[in-house]
């Protein structure tokens, strides 16, 4: 619980408030956060604290404050500032959702079938790997900045002691970060396997404190099934492969997510779907992806970007979000994940890639 129990916002957090929104006005930030925050709702919100664990808009918005080239630059520092600063959440998750109104909510889980989704390229001539991830947060348990060092613990605690009794395909080894060695940990971010260290924008949200406390990775023995543990979210459950079969890797995380479910209890919202800590990820939480080189389309990131936009698709650089693409490797996502089923999203995300392929392979018959 709490320990700043105050029922608004004390004077040192509102100064800090008042100097950073001058900052981010006077800036040119292409962040959500600046094209929503306006000053009357800024100045609505900026006393008021969330009930439980008295988390101020100051907590909410750091990150992008600190990081003007954020794309979002916002969290919820607890599940409850969903609701204490709707005011600035909501217009941020109906842009970044695209349509997610004050009317919205989201659609019951349904996953279909991952047969549904055949192999994006058979002939293995684009895709080197496809990714299907998703987060989900435990009851009862705030989101990182007001966890402590003792909530970092707990929560290992519980969640490895589920992965220990995962089965077949899924049953592997949880390595915690707390005493892995260096190289290991650098051999296992490289590959791709492991979240990196350091981030920037959870670091300025407040969501890297006690680090490496109670962070680890489970890993099966097919290296195709991981679980990040205390990341950005308490969870997140992540199936990739080698070449372009989403379905399987689509189904393989169902199947992982559901057996973690039995014995989970998770945080969710009637309105907002699962609750994670940056508003991106509400709702199915669910991004699949793949590394992919697109030589022709990939010439020109901006052009790319565009036309992935249209498809409702995003592209991120080789190692994720934040970083460049090397040797022509994008990372290529669904964007939405809010006000449709987890079918649905990973259903754009088929329809967009494949579009993708096949402008590509338009665009080489040309020459
Ligand atoms: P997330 O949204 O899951 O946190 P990030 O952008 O932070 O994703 O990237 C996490 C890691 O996952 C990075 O190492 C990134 O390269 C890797 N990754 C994402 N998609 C794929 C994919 N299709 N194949 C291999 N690695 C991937
Ligand atoms: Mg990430």
């Amino acid at each position: 619980m709490s320990v700043r129990p105050y029922s608004m916002a004390p004077c040192e957090i509102l100064e800090l408030l008042e100097a950073g929104y001058q900052k981010l006005a006077d800036s040119d930030s292409k962040s959500l956060l600046k094209k929503h925050l306006t000053k009357p709702i800024f100045d609505k919100l900026k006393t008021k604290v969330t009930p439980s664990y008295c988390s101020t808009l100051l907590d909410c918005i750091q990150s992008g404050l600190c990081n003007l080239d954020s794309n979002v630059g916002i969290y919820a520092p607890d599940p409850e500032a969903y609701q204490t600063f709707a005011e600035i959440f909501d217009p941020i998750i109906n842009d970044y959702h695209k349509g997610f109104g004050k009317g919205a909510k989201h659609p019951a889980s349904c996953f279909g079938y991952g047969a549904d989704f055949p192999d994006l390229d058979p002939e293995q001539k684009f895709i080197l790997s496809t990714r299907v991830r998703c987060g989900r947060s435990i009851q009862d348990f705030p989101f990182n900045p007001c966890l402590s060092e003792d909530d970092y613990r707990k929560l290992e605690c519980m969640i490895t002691n589920v992965l220990s009794t995962l089965c077949n395909e899924h049953a592997g080894k949880y390595y915690p970060l707390v005493g892995m060695e260096k190289d290991v940990q650098q051999k296992l971010i490289d590959k791709h396997y492991l979240f990196k260290e350091g981030d920037r924008f959870l670091q300025a949200a407040n969501a890297s404190r006690f680090w490496p406390t109670g962070r680890g990775i489970f890993i099966n023995r097919a290296r195709t099934f991981l679980v990040w543990v205390n990341e950005e979210d308490h969870i997140r459950i992540i199936s990739m492969e080698r070449g372009g079969d989403l379905g399987r890797v689509y189904e393989r995380m169902i199947i992982g997510l559901e057996s973690l479910a039995h014995s989970l209890k998770f945080s969710s919202d009637s309105r907002l779907g699962n609750l994670t800590f940056c508003p991106t990820n509400l709702g199915t939480t669910i991004r699949a992806s793949v590394h992919i080189k697109l030589p022709h389309l990939g010439k020109d990131r901006a052009k790319l970007e565009e036309m992935a936009k249209k498809h409702n698709l995003q592209v991120r650089g080789t190692s994720g979000e934040h970083t460049e693409a090397k040797d022509g490797v994008y990372d290529i996502s669904n964007s939405r994940r809010m006000g449709l089923t987890e079918y649905q999203a990973v259903g754009e995300m088929h329809k967009g890639i494949s579009a993708l392929i096949e402008a590509e392979c338009k665009e080489c018959c040309k020459k």
